[in-house]
């Protein structure tokens, strides 16, 4: 079975509040490679050019951790969400 066909079984409980935040968005602004786009393989992290503001869907979260160090400036805040909540591995 190929990874698409794995994550395609993924399920997903989000919670109401992200248990993903940005820390400064002065910082991200200012970051010109918007790293966290291209590293996260779930495609949280979307950057909107219109409101410069990053975009982050963590209700789509796999919670694989990168983004805790991925971010050259540790600008990501990370927490597991509450008990009950995210990723749900056992169909895939
Ligand atoms: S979270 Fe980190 S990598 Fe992503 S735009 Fe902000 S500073 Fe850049
Ligand atoms: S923990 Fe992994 S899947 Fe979740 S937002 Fe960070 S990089 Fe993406």
């Amino acid at each position: 079975m190929k990874v698409e066909d794995k994550l395609f079984l993924v399920r997903f409980k989000p919670d109401t509040q992200s248990h993903l935040s940005v820390i400064d968005a002065d910082v991200c602004l200012k970051c010109e490679n918007k790293d966290c786009v291209k590293f996260c393989p779930a495609e949280v992290y979307e950057w909107d050019e219109e409101h410069k503001t990053l975009l982050i869907a963590y209700e789509g979260c796999l919670e694989c951790g990168t983004c805790r160090i991925g971010c050259p400036y540790l600008n990501i805040k990370w927490e597991y969400p509450r008990g009950g909540f995210g990723v749900q591995f056992k169909f895939g």
